[in-house]
């Protein structure tokens, strides 16, 4: 199960819709040794056009690389950002230094589907199961596709583990705070 703070919620989904019909990427740290997503980061979708071409050509080299002649496509269309998301892979390292100095590790890992239902592509699945990925990531997909359905706080939000090309979809428990909804060992009141 994923616990996520409303605000947090509502943040993806503002991200979501200011980059429609763009997807959205970003990432949520919190404390190593809990399943809090706290810090927001929002990122980059590389494959958006930037307007610097040498950062495009990297970009689509880099993307060509990354999703080879099986997933180069999506509905006859060659993918683009209204299709596909990659990080900007400087902005991806300075993130994740930000996160170990702080002791943290990227809880979620969400992006926008814009035209499609809030479920993992295969890109997103294959992407996903790579050797470098944390097997406790919550992947977080929204939609902001029209036919969108209400599923979570009002909006098209589903969360997933993926392991090793297993997509497991979890319940999304959505709270106010994770003051008073936290169930570990160390909520034992302090009497000191
Ligand atoms: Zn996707």
């Amino acid at each position: 199960m994923l616990q996520i703070r409303a605000d947090l919620v509502e943040e993806i989904m503002a991200h979501a819709r200011e980059e429609h019909p763009h997807e959205a990427c970003g990432m949520i740290a919190g404390p190593e040794g809990a399943e809090r997503p706290e810090r927001f980061f929002r990122m980059r979708n590389a494959a958006k056009p930037s307007g610097d071409a040498a950062a495009e050509e990297r970009e689509q080299a880099h993307r060509a690389l990354v999703l080879g002649e099986a997933h180069a496509e999506y509905e006859g269309e060659r993918r683009s950002s209204l299709t596909y998301y990659t990080w900007d892979v400087k902005e991806r390292l300075r993130a994740q230094r930000e996160m170990d100095a702080a002791d943290e590790w990227p809880v979620v890992i969400y992006h926008s589907h814009t035209r499609s239902p809030a479920y993992p592509s295969q890109v997103d699945i294959d992407v996903a199961s790579g050797p470098a990925n944390d097997p406790r990531i919550h992947y977080v997909i929204v939609s902001t596709r029209p036919d969108a359905e209400p599923r979570v706080h009002g909006h098209d939000l589903r969360s997933f583990r993926i392991v090793d090309g297993v997509v497991t979809e979890e319940e999304v428990d959505v709270v106010e705070t994770y003051m008073f909804a936290h169930t570990g060992a160390d909520d034992v009141p302090d009497l000191g």
